[in-house]
């Protein structure tokens, strides 16, 4: 009786401990499931502006300042010796603020957000990257 009593006694605390066990796994599945879709999900990130360029490699822009009008922050600085030429092109990364209103008004589609953000290996020097650094990245999707 006191054997058995016994018996039964350790076989309901093994089955505890496997529930609990089991249940910690489930926990922790999830747990690391999710986190590798959030990382992997960059799809609805939006990041910075970057310009968009023809199939000869020059930039679509043809300068005629809308997107430069519209800025908010002032973060986008545009030279040109007229004729639809872009001179020199820049953004200012610490001004601009993702509203995406430069991809809005462009009529062309000559800027769009991509989902680049500003890395960490964006030292003081190069807050501001010109229209070289800002074609350089391959689009992607337009974002809505
Ligand atoms: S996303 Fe907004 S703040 Fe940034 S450059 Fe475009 S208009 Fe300016
Ligand atoms: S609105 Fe478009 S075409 Fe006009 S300056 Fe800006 S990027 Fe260039």
């Amino acid at each position: 009786m006191i054997l058995s009593k016994k018996l039964y006694l350790k076989r309901g605390f093994f089955q505890g401990l496997w529930i609990s066990f089991r249940y910690l796994l489930t926990v922790f599945v999830t747990f690391f499931k999710s986190r590798k879709e959030f990382v992997a999900d960059t799809s609805r990130k939006v990041g910075l502006p970057i310009l968009t360029t023809k199939n000869d490699g020059d930039l679509q822009c043809n300068a005629c300042g809308l997107c430069i009008g519209h800025c908010p922050t002032n973060a986008l600085d545009l030279k040109s010796s007229g004729e639809d030429t872009v001179d020199d092109f820049k953004l200012d990364i610490l001004k601009c603020v993702l509203c995406s209103l430069c991809q809005d008004v462009c009529p062309i589609d000559a800027i769009r957000m991509s989902h680049d953000a500003p890395h960490a290996n964006h030292a003081e020097g190069s807050w501001i990257i010109d229209a070289k650094e800002m074609s350089k990245n391959k689009v992607i999707s337009r974002l809505a």
